[in-house]
């Protein structure tokens, strides 16, 4: 069988020239990114402004394959996990969150899409669902695009998470275009997106920026650079790549640790990258970027949340310009590690706040639906290997 690329691994340019090369006029390939991306269709067959003989051509060429929903987990208005099939069948999570990424938890009428990059992961953090069945394959880039596409179709259907009108698009309203009378339903039903999900994103590079790119532009997603947020377990040399691009997308560090004693400990990616390289990265990134980073830590019963790990955890904050959110542990079934209890989460945040760390503690949704990455997929696989903290 041919495998085909799918049409949303093109960009609006690639896709002109692909266009081009049938002999057709450049304006035909604005038509298909509409279609695409603002009307997000899942068959050539709705293009219905398109000639047919060049839908038949592009079909001939490209896919245009919409994800299956395998299975669901919905908190009413809240949060709504996606666990999608691919193509070759295998499964990949997306997390959508009625919440501000910055304050996770906290009610916001924005909408946040926490995206997957690869089926699995390979780097193993101890904490993590996602590592515990391996790595399987890199994402394409229209398997993450198509996360954006077909939960905003799924919006499109819901009265529960949808304010009263969707809100036109920035390039919507820059042509002047009414949100009313269009069809299938317009604007944007997602405001932010974090590509924290199942796998390393830095570990699918190419792939990650060519969908960022189409997801960032205002013929495809339209969704702001500064509201999209790339968050690492910390690969130093693709933190440096990233800052050489010309993107401004926001960047998260998962420290979970602020020694190397704590952090190789449940991060097995710090024995390849350890603290100072790590931090080495970082500073080229905040010095190139004159962006402010910010700093995931899980706080864990007994293995990183002991109050002597607030004075170097302070000094990385400090020496980065960086914001820290700390984030209670969201129990994994199979692991045994375990959230501190929320008088001690507060003495540590209690002791960030003191020696003046802009610090925030995540009131995390989504526990009841399983949303730390990786645990729907593998409830639904049934191949949990339970591992006891190293
Ligand atoms: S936390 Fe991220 S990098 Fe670590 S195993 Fe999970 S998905 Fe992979």
């Amino acid at each position: 069988m041919t495998i085909r690329p799918d049409i949303r691994t093109l960009t609006l340019p690639q896709l002109q020239e692909v266009v081009a090369g049938l002999r057709q006029p450049a304006f035909r390939a604005g038509q298909i990114a509409e279609w695409l991306y603002r009307r997000k269709v899942a068959s050539w067959a709705e293009m219905t402004n398109v000639p047919a003989e060049l839908r038949k051509q592009l079909a001939e060429r490209y896919d245009l394959h919409a994800l299956q929903q395998a299975t669901s987990k919905l908190i009413p208005g809240e949060a709504m996990k996606f666990l999608w099939r691919l193509r070759d069948g295998q499964l990949i999570e997306s997390v959508l969150l009625k919440a501000n990424p910055a304050l996770y938890g906290q009610a916001s009428d924005r909408r946040t899409l926490c995206i997957s990059t690869q089926v699995g992961c390979a780097y193993g953090c101890k904490f993590c669902a996602s590592g515990l069945a391996g790595w399987k394959r890199n994402l394409q880039a229209d398997e993450i695009v198509e996360q954006f596409l077909a939960s905003e179709r799924w919006l499109a259907g819901q009265t529960d998470f949808l304010p009263a009108e969707a809100e036109p698009t920035a390039a919507e309203t820059a042509r002047g275009i009414s949100v009313e009378n269009q069809v299938p339903k317009p604007g944007r039903l997602i405001h932010n997106l974090v590509i924290m999900g199942m796998g390393e994103p830095l570990a699918n590079y190419e792939a990650l920026l060519q969908a960022l790119k189409i997801l960032n532009a205002p013929w495809g997603g339209d969704i702001g650079a500064r509201k999209i947020t790339i968050s690492t377990s910390g690969l130093a040399p693709q933190i440096r790549s990233l800052a050489n691009e010309p993107f401004q997308f926001r960047l998260a560090i998962s420290l979970h640790g602020a020694t190397d004693e704590v952090r190789t400990r449940i991060m097995p990616v710090n024995r390849k990258y350890p603290l100072r390289e790590l931090l080495a990265a970082c500073d080229y990134y905040v010095v190139h970027k004159g962006k402010m980073i910010t700093l995931e830590y899980v706080l864990i019963e007994g293995i990183n949340d002991q109050l002597e790990q607030v004075k170097p955890l302070a000094e990385i904050t400090r020496r980065l310009h960086a914001k820290l959110n700390l984030i209670p542990y969201n129990h994994v079934a199979g692991l045994d590690w375990k959230r501190p209890s929320e008088s001690h989460q507060k003495d540590f945040l209690n002791a960030l706040l003191d020696r003046r760390v802009p610090a925030t503690l995540r009131q995390e949704k989504g526990h009841d639906i399983d949303a730390a990455c990786g645990q729907l997929r593998l409830r639904t696989e049934g191949s949990i290997t339970p591992q006891a903290p190293a």
